[in-house]
């Protein structure tokens, strides 16, 4: 009787497995004959079967048949037949699968969407994905010649990523060299930006820390989430800035005192990214103009990079001026001018008069007037006299309100220990051993 069921179960079973099975068979009857002569006893011997068959079962799932994975996003005037049919899927099995049940969630198939499909040794699908997004599609599985066919959507799942980085060249090559992505240290930059210029204020021996999400489907990640705290060391000034959820839905950075990170003007009126020296933003760059007397910061871009107003305010100049070459000016109160030269173009939009928004595009990189090549002279003016742009202190933009205080407080008291627990176990790991 147990032979007989034991014949049963391998019938439908490929003969490589039939092997191992067998093996092990005979191991535990030889066992279960040699230690023990009640074998007849009928319980014992439905015992016997329960195990084999719950042993099977074990084996079957490491002989799982093989798979060939195809995907593809999905581009103009494909259809799924189309898709299915370029994989090798033969026109009977794609009929099996329009012909199921709720095909026709996947009726409507999107361009840029993407296709996934499992296919047995016989080219036929297993099981195919239509992914939506990272995170929602439409799934179908085999059973029998037809297939179940449901929508999925997976839940987010997000980890903390924790790095530390020493600045030896530029904050931007130390930062990919320790793996952060480059789209988390453009955030970095944004954040911090409002404190330090990254092209003139960086020195070797700065270095910074940050805490920034990974969003996770299935154990894989498949986005760069938000930075949640950063502290950065700038030539000994410590910066640190908080992500913190204010109750209207929107995610600003404060100080560790609450103090918005936003300021009433941006450092720069370059972005990073244009930077000629983006690579290496560490060292100066040479003085590539004269203007009689030097007031300002010089920006090397290449030509026709955008030109932003660093604050919100009004133009008051915007024409061509001896050794300045292009120039626009910016009133922003009675107090803020800020004056930009050489540029190539204007932007349409920078006329006299106009009222002009902080991180707006007013003009173009360029080397009109005296400038041997293309560069941003910027000045920054408070009262009519010239001020670094560098150190002069910008006004704040809105702090944390009182009421939202105790959250905040206890917000940054988490994400500033948990930085500072990570630095500790990260520094320690530094320090060689024996
Ligand atoms: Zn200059």
């Amino acid at each position: 009787m147990l032979v007989k069921k034991i014949v049963t179960i391998f019938k439908d079973f490929p003969k490589k497995h039939a092997a191992a099975i067998v093996f092990g068979l005979l191991m535990l009857l030889s066992i279960s004959v040699l230690g023990n002569f009640d074998f007849s006893d009928q319980k014992k011997d439905a015992d016997l079967i329960k195990k084999i068959e719950i042993d099977i079962l074990k084996q079957e799932t490491l002989f799982e048949p093989i798979l060939t994975a195809k995907e593809t996003t999905i581009k103009r005037n494909d259809s799924l037949f189309t898709i299915l049919s370029k994989f090798g899927v033969k026109k009977d099995n794609i009929i099996n699968l329009i012909n199921s049940k709720n095909s026709n969630l996947l009726s409507s198939i999107e361009v840029g969407d993407k296709i996934r499909v499992n296919l047995d040794e016989n080219n036929e699908i297993k099981d195919l994905l239509y992914i939506d997004d990272f995170q929602s599609g439409v799934r179908a599985d085999r059973f029998e010649n037809a297939y179940n066919i449901n929508k999925f959507k997976h839940s987010l799942e997000k980890v903390r990523i924790f790095k530390h980085v020493v600045i030896e060249d530029s904050m931007y090559v130390s930062g990919l060299k320790e793996g952060i992505p480059e789209s988390v240290l453009m955030d970095v930059v944004y954040i911090n930006g409002w404190d330090i210029d990254f092209t003139h204020d960086i020195r070797s021996g700065d270095s910074f820390s940050l805490i920034y999400e990974e969003i996770l489907v299935d154990g894989e990640k498949v986005l760069d989430g938000d930075v949640l705290i950063t502290e950065f060391n700038n030539k000994g000034n410590k910066i640190t800035s908080i992500r913190f959820d204010l109750t209207n839905a929107k995610s600003e950075y404060f100080s560790s005192e609450g103090i918005n990170v936003k300021k009433a003007f941006l450092r720069s009126p370059v972005k990073l990214s244009y930077i000629s020296s983006k690579y290496n933003l560490r060292r100066k760059h040479p003085v590539l103009h004269t203007i009689r007397s030097h007031n300002g910061v010089d920006y090397a871009a290449s030509k026709g990079s955008p030109v932003r107003a660093t604050g919100d305010g009004t133009i008051s100049f915007a024409q061509y001026n001896g050794g300045c070459g292009n120039e626009i000016k910016i009133k922003h109160s009675e107090d803020y001018t800020t004056r930009y030269c050489h540029l190539d173009k204007y932007n349409s939009r920078s006329k006299v008069g106009r009222k002009i928004k902080q991180g707006q595009t007013i003009g173009y990189v360029g080397s009109t007037g005296l400038a041997t090549g293309p560069h941003l002279h910027y000045e920054f003016h408070v009262n009519g006299k010239h001020s670094d742009p560098l150190k002069v202190k910008f006004p704040n933009a809105t702090p944390i309100k009182s009421s939202e205080k105790i959250k905040f407080n206890q917000v940054a008291f988490n994400l500033a220990s948990q930085l500072s627990n990570y630095k500790d176990i990260s520094l320690r790991e530094e320090v060689p051993s024996g």
